[in-house]
């Protein structure tokens, strides 16, 4: 930038000062060519007068300069008297003067001197010189010029934002707000991925641990019991026993491990399932279907209460399991002779899936953490109905999938209610 400025300001002073030079030299020269030919006709003034009183004679009473030369003709054309050298020389150039006399003769003076040519050729030197000098100068001058220009731009700091403080440089001023604005918006994006990048850090961590603790006190267990039956600790009668704790331990870890899976895969947006229509009157018909058997077991009644039928995009999948562990909670934490109700209902672009239950509730203070993974309220109470603490997390996670959200309230008259609202 100091090299562009510096070559601009110098070309355009050197340019100038050539013009102006031309332009006063030509001035000059018209000026002095209008005083010679006013001399001129006073010189032919003069020689008329000469000739008038002396005739011929008068030539050779004067002395006509070497530059100034005079012819003499009489009216036919024949010269009386004649000292011109006519020049063609480039670097001369003559200018006349005529008279004509009483009785018809006519006086010429004529008069050389240098052209424009021989005044510029006369002035190359001393231009030279001068523009040599001046050349110096401005050389100095506009460098002097280009650093000074680009010294307070150098010196803005970008990021304090103190814009006000370049005086003299109005111009620039939106630039410097605009590159102060994309100084901020990368400085927040920044901070955005760091803290995103922290808060995947922790849940890594979080997670790690929290499926290390799961899967050892299952495995602990069944090592423990494998060990005993090994050494022939177990008495005959109770082998059965200790075979469907052994079972039980087992069940619980392999639905453990599928809801880590799934859990991963969904906090990691790795599902990419194919969108259907579904019907989702149906679907709380045949999760209904598929848990009557333990509701039976503890004589749970289940009941439905479908006050729409939308039909919804969406994986039947992903929905059924979401409903399905809704309703397999409302039983785990139910009281044997209670009741499981399934609500489905449409207001506009929303609709509702609501399970309601008469069981034991969920405390007011643990009702914000329980969407957490392995959050559990009652934890030994969880561990014996068989609970993974990642049944509501999955259930989050697939509501937000399905553009939704899942909410949690106290039923009236005790129990619990959990609310699903998807917008179609
Ligand atoms: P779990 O596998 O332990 O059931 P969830 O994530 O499904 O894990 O639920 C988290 C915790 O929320 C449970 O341990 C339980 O304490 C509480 N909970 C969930 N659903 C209900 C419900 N319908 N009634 C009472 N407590 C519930």
């Amino acid at each position: 930038m100091v090299k562009k400025i510096f070559l601009n300001t110098f070309i355009i002073s050197m340019v100038a000062i050539i013009l102006s030079s031309v332009v006063f030299l030509g001035a000059y020269y018209n000026k002095i060519e209008k005083q010679m030919q006013a001399a001129l006709e006073t010189k032919t003034k003069l020689v008329e007068e000469g000739i008038r009183y002396a005739g011929i004679d008068f030539f050779k009473n004067i002395n006509v300069s070497h530059d100034v030369h005079v012819t003499w003709r009489d009216k036919t054309g024949k010269i009386l008297y004649d000292n011109i050298e006519y020049s063609d020389n480039m670097f001369e150039k003559t200018i006349y003067c005529d008279r004509t006399l009483p009785d018809g003769s006519i006086i010429r003076v004529a008069s050389i001197y240098g052209s424009m040519q021989n005044l510029l050729f006369s002035m190359i030197h001393p231009m030279l010189v001068v523009l040599t000098i001046l050349a110096i100068i401005l050389y100095i001058v506009s460098n002097y010029i280009a650093k000074a220009i680009v010294a307070p731009i150098n010196e803005i700091d970008l990021e304090s934002g103190k814009i006000d403080d370049i005086n003299g440089y109005e111009e620039i001023k939106p630039l410097l707000s605009r590159i102060r604005r994309q100084n901020i918006m990368i400085e927040t994006n920044i901070r955005e991925i760091k803290r995103q990048n922290a808060k995947r850090e922790s849940f890594r961590r979080n997670f790690t641990a929290g499926v290390s603790h799961e899967l050892k006190t299952p495995l602990t267990s069944i090592s423990g019991i494998s060990e005993m039956l090994a050494n022939g600790l177990i008495k005959p009668e109770d082998v059965q026993e200790f075979g469907e704790s052994i079972n039980k331990e087992t069940a619980r870890l392999i639905n453990l491990v599928n809801d880590i899976i799934l859990i991963s895969k969904l906090e990691t947006d790795e599902i990419k399932v194919e969108r259907e229509e579904v019907n989702l009157s149906e679907l709380i018909a045949n999760v209904v279907d598929r848990l009557g058997h333990i509701a039976g077991k503890r004589n749970i009644s289940l009941t439905t209460d479908i006050k729409a039928k939308p039909v919804i995009s969406g994986s039947y999948k992903m929905l059924e399991d979401m409903v399905y562990n809704l309703g397999d909670n409302a039983l785990k934490y139910n009281f044997d002779g209670g009741n499981v109700n399934f609500i489905l209902e449409q207001e506009n672009q929303k609709v509702r899936i609501i399970v309601e239950d008469t069981g034991i509730g969920i405390p007011d203070e643990d009702k914000k953490s329980i969407f957490e993974r392995f959050y559990r309220v009652d934890k030994g109470r969880s561990r014996d109905v068989g609970g993974t603490g990642l049944g509501l997390s999955i259930v989050k996670h697939i509501a937000i999938y399905h553009n939704g959200k899942v909410e949690v309230c106290d039923r009236d008259g005790g129990g619990t209610r959990m609310i699903v609202t998807i917008n179609t």
